[in-house]
């Protein structure tokens, strides 16, 4: 029979399980499965650790995410075409829930569609190697409930093991003497650490924006953010500044290209991610940085010096959860047959194409279009449900203009689902207000949580 492995059981890899199950449902006979995930629970980066550094195995720690994070886009922009909202929670909910909220979503489908009991828990992968003669790869890995390694062999291997946990880590003049704590964002956990501190955030994207916004919902006394190429640009509150690129510290003092200085307790890293592969035999292991559209795979997708290799959520990400759906069941009807692949020259001027497409966008809007367009061309290929991008792309830009409006208040606007055409209703709390993220309190009204503490 032939065997695929799915290496992660995060979202990609739980949409890689989905869409092998959603065919079989059809009556379409699967191929046997194995998803090897390292650690104890599936949800990648949304199942949250207080770790940092390595696990309970000696693993280094996967997720980056973080105490109190909500959903940095709009749900209705990563809504699941085949399993919504409306669907799992019964009700309408807020635009931009915390994360165990969303996690509690994306363990919800995979949990009706009974696909756990392809999952190997607490199994990392060590290496993957491909046999030009059998035509197939060994997969070893370590399983730390039985603290045993061994090998399997399998025709086709889904690379889904995320690009969000290795950090990029630059180096600074004077970080050794720094009477502070310096960290990268992958090990930000708690921003009520820096209550009363003032706190520069290095780096001007998304880890930048939100955990600079957490520092000052708890509570910090100051942040500075520093940006290398252009400031972030919003409508900071008082005690938020951005200067110029950092040059170098000193016991307790920051210096910035502007000539400036300034007293900082705590410097957090928001410089980005590596794309890592350590487990991936050398001619195996994509290469890349964090774009749009990556050189190599064929669709997105479909690693073009071997075809029988997936790579799945490599990209850099507006859309997610349906993206990886669009590209999970692409991947599916690839290994099913039921898509034939061209020739390597012909799959390599498609990626070339978009590649260089990617390169003449200047404006996020631009790039909303570029990545639904993309998930629409992969989506026109399978049985995914298609869904209306179109809508998700303007619910894209509504998010910048509330974003521009006020950082600090845009999460406090709703959205009309492109799946179901449902409303969402504002939270009965304030982004800004609500400091308890759980699950909880977050599907129940304030006056029910009180009667409860009573
Ligand atoms: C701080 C932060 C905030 C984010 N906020 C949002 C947000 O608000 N909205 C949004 O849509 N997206 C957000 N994202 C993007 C997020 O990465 C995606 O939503 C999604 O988690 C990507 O799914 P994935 O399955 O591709 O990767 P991951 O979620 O990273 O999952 C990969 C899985 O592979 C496993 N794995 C890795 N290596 C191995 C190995 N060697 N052996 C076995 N298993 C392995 C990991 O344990 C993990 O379970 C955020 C990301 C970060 C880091």
């Amino acid at each position: 029979m032939t065997r695929v492995a799915i290496i992660g059981a995060g979202p990609s890899g739980m949409a890689q399980l989905r869409a092998f199950q959603s065919a079989q449902a059809k009556g379409i006979a699967i191929p046997e499965i194995v998803c090897f995930e390292k650690q104890s629970d599936w949800g990648g980066q949304w199942n949250y650790t207080w770790r940092t550094g390595t696990d309970k195995n000696g693993e280094a720690v996967h997720s980056s995410m973080y105490r109190y994070l909500w959903s940095n886009g709009p749900k209705e922009a990563l809504e699941f075409a085949d399993y919504s909202f409306d669907e799992h929670f019964g009700k309408p909910i807020g635009s931009y829930p915390p994360r165990e909220v969303l996690w509690d979503y994306i363990k919800g489908r995979v949990e009706k569609a009974d696909v756990r009991q392809y999952v190997r828990f607490n199994t990392a992968v060590r290496h993957i190697e491909f046999d030009e003669q059998t035509q197939q790869f060994t997969v070893t890995v370590h399983d730390y409930d039985q603290d045993a390694l061994y090998s399997e062999v399998f025709d086709y291997v889904v690379v889904a093991s995320g690009h969000f946990s290795t950090p990029k880590v630059p180096e600074y003049k004077g970080f050794e003497g720094f009477g502070g704590r310096v960290l990268h964002a992958h090990d930000f956990r708690d921003a009520l650490e820096f209550q009363d501190k003032t706190v520069l955030v290095v780096g001007s994207s998304y880890s930048a924006e939100d955990i600079g916004s957490q520092c000052y919902k708890y509570g910090a006394k100051q942040i500075i953010s520093c940006y290398r190429t252009a400031p972030m640009g919003f409508k900071w509150p008082k005690n938020w500044s951005e200067r110029p690129a950092l040059l170098r510290v000193d016991q307790s003092h920051a210096y910035f290209a502007d000539g400036s200085s300034a007293q900082v307790d705590a410097i957090i890293l928001c410089t980005g991610y590596l794309h890592y592969f350590p487990f991936m035999q050398e001619a195996l292991r994509l290469k890349t940085d964090n774009r749009l559209y990556p050189l190599g795979l064929y669709k997105g997708v479909v690693f073009e010096n071997n075809p029988k290799l997936f790579y799945l959520g490599m990209q850099d990400q507006w859309y997610t959860f349906n993206m990886f759906d669009a590209q999970a069941w692409y991947a599916r009807d690839v290994i099913l047959g039921q898509i034939q692949l061209p020739a390597l020259a012909e799959m390599q001027a498609h990626t070339q194409q978009w590649h260089d497409e990617e390169k003449t966008l200047t404006e996020a809007g631009q790039m909303y279009k570029f990545q639904g367009d993309y998930i629409l061309e992969l989506i026109e290929a399978t049985d995914y449900p298609t869904f209306d991008i179109e809508a998700m792309r303007l619910i894209f830009l509504e998010w910048k203009k509330h974003k521009k409006e006020n950082i600090m208040t845009f999460r406090d606007h709703i959205y009309r689902s492109a799946i179901t055409g449902t409303m969402a209703v504002p939270h009965h709390t304030t982004w800004l207000e609500a400091l308890d993220d759980s699950l909880e309190t977050y599907l129940t009204e304030p006056e029910v949580v009180q009667k409860k503490v009573v």
